[in-house]
């Protein structure tokens, strides 16, 4: 029988839980209302949701429905098991189902250590499940009965749809904000999402607990932090890339040592600046 990974389980208050994978540290989310309970991020795989659903039923047996904050493969790759466990309304943003539909399997070599069935696509629930309920633009309510879920985006930035899900003073805010490792720039726009997190930082207030997409839970002097850090290394990035010729993507490691995230995502944020503004 496959191996279920069970996630560390974090109750953060009355009706919110984290509850932190160990592969990726990758956070999911758990809010109870009185006749439903949302899902945010279902894992990397049938692996890590066997574990997630059962962590969730020990803390409710309600009806569930989930809400996917990004297309990552981490973060949303657990879909097919919920499916199959009787999970039927699943929510993303309409560039998140984009690029489930066009890209989807290209997220499977991510999880290939982790998940091996989900990356060669074996056994049950290792096909990818499309969420079929967009959100709008403008956001949405999601009633659970007693309690509502803000879903709502703040525009591009860790990838052309994040979506953060705001229930009382907690913000799950998805791979937009990152702890304990560097952000992820694969297929981020710096530039707008150094933008977004200032915008983020108006979102929250001094009380406001926000679980990152991975790592540990952070507060608004962290997203300030992580704001400023991305503005100071946009403006050493142009440097950098301007010093090139023209066309040529070629980092020195001095170059990628000036930057804040580490020689692999440094270089990635350098080849997104060249990218985004030739
Ligand atoms: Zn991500």
């Amino acid at each position: 029988m496959m191996q279920a990974l069970a996630p560390n389980v974090e109750q953060l208050d009355a009706r919110c839980w984290r509850l932190h994978h160990h592969g990726f540290s990758m956070n999911s989310g758990l809010v109870v209302g009185e006749d439903r309970a949302a899902v945010i991020d279902t894992g990397s795989g049938p692996r890590e949701a066997a574990g997630l659903y059962a962590a969730i039923r020990r803390i409710t047996g309600l009806p569930l429905i989930v809400v996917n904050t990004h297309a990552h493969g981490d973060h949303v790759f657990g879909n097919k098991y919920f499916a199959a466990h009787g999970v039927e309304h699943f929510h993303a943003s309409a560039a998140a189902v984009e690029h489930l539909r066009g890209h989807g399997h290209e997220e499977r070599q991510l999880v290939r250590f982790l998940e091996p069935e989900m990356a060669l696509r074996q056994g049950p629930y290792s096909s990818i499940l499309i969420p079929a309920e967009i959100v709008a633009e403008s956001g949405a309510m999601l009633d659970l009965g007693g309690t509502a879920l803000e879903v709502f985006g703040l525009g591009r930035g860790h990838t052309a749809g994040d979506l953060l899900v705001r229930c009382g003073r907690i913000l799950f805010a998805g791979d937009l904000v990152e702890e304990g490792g560097p952000p992820n720039f694969e297929d981020a726009d710096p530039f707008l999402w150094a933008e977004l997190l200032g915008r983020l930082e108006e979102e929250c207030g001094p009380d406001t607990v926000i679980v990152p997409g991975h790592g540990n839970v952070v507060d608004v002097d962290f997203v300030r932090h992580q704001h400023r850090e991305m503005l100071a290394a946009i403006r050493e990035g142009k440097e950098i890339v301007a010093s090139w010729p023209a066309g040529s993507f070629d980092p020195t490691a001095y170059q990628l040592e000036l930057l804040p995230y580490g020689p692999e995502q440094s270089s990635i944020f350098l080849q997104r600046l060249r990218e985004l503004r030739p």
